[in-house]
């Protein structure tokens, strides 16, 4: 009940920062009562046989919110709090994400409500590939395009690739494997893409670093999530020569005042079940002291709704670098202007992730094979040109810098529904 709660806030957090953005853009009325809504809520039930032999049921959910820009695109997350408002908070952040970064994309979110925590490697599989055969049509390579998300990754990825282009005729197969992003890389997948999302955040921190002369070398950060896009973050980081004081992740929060060791850490959750709880060169501290620690950035990079009325008037940083998604809800974004805390929104500050996924797909499309040096540039240049022309919009309507990036992704899309009319 709880995480129902939780993530309703969530969609509504979403809806907030669309209107405040759809104020004060002056949104053509037409296009607004469109984009207020999503366009498919796809919800499968379906079967999958247990290691104990016994049949269990389980819901998956896609929220196809918007696709006036091109396909689709969005993660699948497998997690407790997963339901459609979830999913539809969710969506919606994908479509102002794509859209704001120029990619030829529409926003797409989904997954199933579980715990994988409760399931067997086989069972994850057979959760994954019955997850895929379920959604069947409601997906594909040129019109929905799911990657990972919260829990899943390039090995489930990989699994749906199989079981869709297994289900279609033998021609067919290998013109199909762009069903899904963030592949291994043998599969079809892109070097690069695991690391783009947590890269991507740090790209955008620089840019905050320059405006404000700060010198990364200089700054201290803490960090909730340490999973795909928490410890890439604080790879990069690190390279930096940023001090990571905290990190607090599902298990726990962990905290030195010296300064955590990212590398060492990121080894021993790799024998800890991917956990932080344990590591013996920090001390365990209180889950709301996590907020309470002096330092300059705090990269969310876990779940929604983190900084809220309660975390918010706690925090003792200069930057929120969103890594997460919808981490702040509107309670705590107006408690963090008040006290002069920036924000670099989600939509921007994780966009490396589908701006890798769409570098992927096209890879994928035209049978090419993309180098690492050559990703990395190109979602430098993305996330620039992304962030400088936040940073305008910011200035012409005098407003933040989450608002302001509605408004660059809102235009976009508004245009492209002025251009082309509503059918019929
Ligand atoms: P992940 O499953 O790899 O990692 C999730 C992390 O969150 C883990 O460290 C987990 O322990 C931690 N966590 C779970 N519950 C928590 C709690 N209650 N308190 C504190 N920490 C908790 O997932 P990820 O892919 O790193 O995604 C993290 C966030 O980034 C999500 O909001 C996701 O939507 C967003 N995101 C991911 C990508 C991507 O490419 N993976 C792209 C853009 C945005």
């Amino acid at each position: 009940m709880e995480a129902t709660v939780r993530q309703k806030n969530l969609y509504q957090t979403v809806t907030d920062q669309f209107d405040r953005a759809a104020d004060l853009m002056k949104l053509n009325e037409g296009v607004r009562k469109i984009l207020s809504h999503p366009q498919s809520e796809i919800i499968v039930n379906f079967p999958v046989k247990m290691d104990n032999g016994k049949i269990e049921m389980f819901k998956g959910y896609r929220v196809q919110h918007n696709n006036a820009l091109g396909p689709y695109k969005g993660g699948l997350r497998y997690h407790p709090t997963v339901d459609l408002d979830a999913a539809m908070g969710l969506a919606a952040l994908m479509t102002w994400k794509t859209a704001l970064t120029s990619l030829p994309f529409g926003g797409a979110k989904g997954g199933i409500q579980l715990d994988p925590a409760k399931y067997s490697a086989a069972e994850m599989e057979r959760i994954t590939r019955r997850f895929t055969y379920a959604l069947g049509d409601n997906i594909g390579p040129d019109y929905d395009i799911p990657a990972p998300d919260v829990n899943t990754n390039s090995q489930m990825m990989a699994w749906m690739m199989d079981t869709y282009i297994s289900t279609r005729k033998p021609a067919d197969r290998q013109k199909n494997i762009h069903i899904v992003t963030g592949k291994p890389v043998n599969s079809g997948g892109l070097s690069g893409r695991d690391a783009s999302t947590g890269l991507g955040v740090v790209f955008t921190i620089d840019e905050w670093a320059e405006i404000n002369k700060i010198d990364l070398k200089k700054t201290s950060y803490i960090i909730q999530g340490f999973g795909k896009v928490g410890y890439w973050a604080a790879h990069f980081m690190n390279q930096r020569g940023a001090t990571l004081l905290a990190v607090q992740d599902g298990s726990g929060t962990i905290f030195n005042s010296k300064g955590l060791n990212v590398e060492e850490l990121y080894q021993y959750t790799k024998t800890n079940n991917g956990l932080v709880k344990g590591y013996s060169k920090a001390e365990e501290i209180d889950k709301i002291e996590f907020f309470k620690i002096k330092a300059d950035i705090f990269i969310p990079a876990a779940l929604g709704n983190q900084v809220t009325e309660e975390t918010a008037p706690l925090l003792n940083v200069k930057l929120i670098a969103e890594g997460a998604n919808g981490p702040t809800n509107s309670g705590g974004e107006k408690i963090c202007q008040e006290r002069g805390i920036k924000i670099i929104p989600d939509i921007l500050c994780n966009s490396g992730g589908v701006i890798g996924s769409y570098f992927e797909w096209i890879q994928n499309k035209h049978q090419e094979i993309m180098e690492l040096d050559e990703v990395n540039k190109r979602l430098k240049s993305k996330m620039s040109k992304a962030f400088g022309e936040m940073v305008k919009a910011a200035d012409h309507y005098k407003t933040d810098w989450r608002t302001a990036s509605y408004i660059v992704a809102i235009s976009k899309i508004e245009n492209s529904y002025r251009e082309r009319g509503i059918f019929p």
